[in-house]
């Protein structure tokens, strides 16, 4: 076993870390304070070949690994730590993947070039009023006309990534989780489409949407989404007819992967905060670096940090192994167990990391001046919810350790 990087992925994660600090680092603040992300620099991120990086080349992609999204993931949170650029990223690194790999020719050809380009964005919509961890329970209606196109009603709520769509030259929209059937018969009545906001520069106004007001990844917005009476033709379906559920966990696997290593970077930046700060500030005559009560918190957080960065990258080279190699020996099962250790692991610690760092800066951390702040609570947006709780990574870790007779 070797720990190192290939010479390659050194070669990438560096162009990738001075790509972001001569590009990203100098206006993270600013996008987090004024809530916007340029279009601008989401063109410079489609031309850096960072949006869809896990796509074919066919469709404008890099035919990266998931492992180098992984390094290309913790760079981008490492120097832009309120997330926005990240979890965007990541999205653009699942998401289209999963329509890359289960949807029509034509959506694919139409709408995945965009991606690539900066062009367009996919979002997931699968959160709803009544319980975002639910997914096979989720109603807005995906009915069939005669005429074989769908009409789609309801609302999904908490989805990110609307005003960012609005923004952009094509648009782009959701990887959209509907109901296709009674709703009785949960996850086998699912199907998911590309469900499109902004279209080649047009938007359909029977989509609406209602921001909520974000702590932070203000980059962002996060918003109820209403879908009244949205007509889609059927090749923006993505899979079988009411066979929508196991693919749509597909992408929350490969998202969560992707999570825990943006978390690493968002940690990893807090950490090093901590650290200049502890041996530049005095008190009592001493940095604050020379009290075991503070160095001996540090030690523990290096510690995990590593450990939660070896997981990340297992995690990706898990998702590599069953997507890229197609090794007999990786099931679905083994992607979503430790992809769920991962978003479990990195983002609880980048959270708890920033709650000490917090600490560390005294009175300081409490106001906006000192951006602390701002990465912790991007990273607590991954221990409340978003793309799953908590609890849901514990319950997918728990039964796929003990089999689905102890826990369904
Ligand atoms: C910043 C942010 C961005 C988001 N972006 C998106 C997005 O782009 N698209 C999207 O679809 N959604 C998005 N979400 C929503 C997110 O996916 C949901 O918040 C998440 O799935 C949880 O759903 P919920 O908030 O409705 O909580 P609930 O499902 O109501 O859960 C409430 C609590 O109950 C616990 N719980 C539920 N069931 C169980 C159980 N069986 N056992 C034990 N505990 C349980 C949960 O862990 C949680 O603590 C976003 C959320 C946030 C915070």
């Amino acid at each position: 076993m070797d720990f190192r990087l290939s010479e390659d992925e050194r070669i990438f994660r560096d162009n990738v870390a001075e790509f972001c600090r001569k590009v990203i680092a100098p206006k993270w603040i600013e996008i987090d304070e004024q809530g916007r992300i340029e279009p601008e620099l989401l063109r410079r991120m489609g031309e850096m070949g960072l949006l869809g990086l896990t796509l074919s080349e066919e469709y404008g992609g890099q035919e990266g690994r998931f492992l180098e999204a992984a390094i290309a993931g913790e760079e981008l949170a490492y120097h832009a730590p309120a997330l926005s650029l990240a979890v965007l990223y990541l999205i653009e690194c699942s998401w289209p993947y999963i329509v890359q790999r289960y949807g029509q020719e034509e959506a694919k050809s139409e709408v995945l070039p965009h991606i690539c380009r900066g062009e367009a964005a996919l979002g997931i919509a699968s959160t709803e009023a009544h319980g975002g961890s639910n997914v096979a329970g989720v109603l807005l209606r995906a009915e069939r006309r005669d005429d074989g196109k769908w009409v789609l009603s309801g609302e999904k709520s908490m989805v990110s990534l609307p005003t960012v769509i609005d923004s952009l030259p094509w648009g782009g929209g959701w990887f959209l989780i509907s109901r296709s059937g009674d709703p009785a018969l949960q996850h086998k009545t699912i199907t998911c489409f590309v469900a499109l906001m902004k279209r080649a520069g047009v938007r359909d106004e029977r989509i609406t949407y209602q921001p909520w007001t974000e702590f932070a990844r203000r980059g962002l917005d996060t918003s109820v989404i209403r879908f009244n009476g949205v007509e889609v033709d059927d090749r923006y379906r993505v899979g079988e007819v009411n066979g929508g559920f196991k693919i749509a966990m597909e992408g929350f696997n490969l998202a969560r992967s992707m999570i825990g290593a943006v978390c690493v970077g968002c940690a990893r930046w807090l950490l090093e905060q901590g650290i200049e700060w502890m041996k530049n500030r005095r008190v009592f005559g001493k940095p604050i670096a020379a009290y075991q009560g503070i160095n001996f918190k540090l030690a523990d957080f290096w510690k995990e940090l590593e450990a939660a960065r070896l997981l990340c990258y297992k995690a990706a080279w898990v998702a590599d192994r069953y997507y890229r190699e197609r090794d007999p020996t990786v099931k679905l099962g083994d992607v979503a167990k430790i992809s769920a250790a991962a978003k479990l692991k990195c983002a609880g610690l980048a959270v708890d990391i920033g709650e000490e760092v917090m600490k560390w800066f005294g009175g300081a951390a409490y106001f906006k001046e000192t951006p602390i702040f701002r990465a912790w609570l991007a990273a607590f947006s991954y221990v409340v919810g978003a793309e799953g709780t908590e609890n849901i990574m514990r319950y997918i870790i728990a039964r796929e350790v003990l089999g689905r007779e102890f826990v369904e």
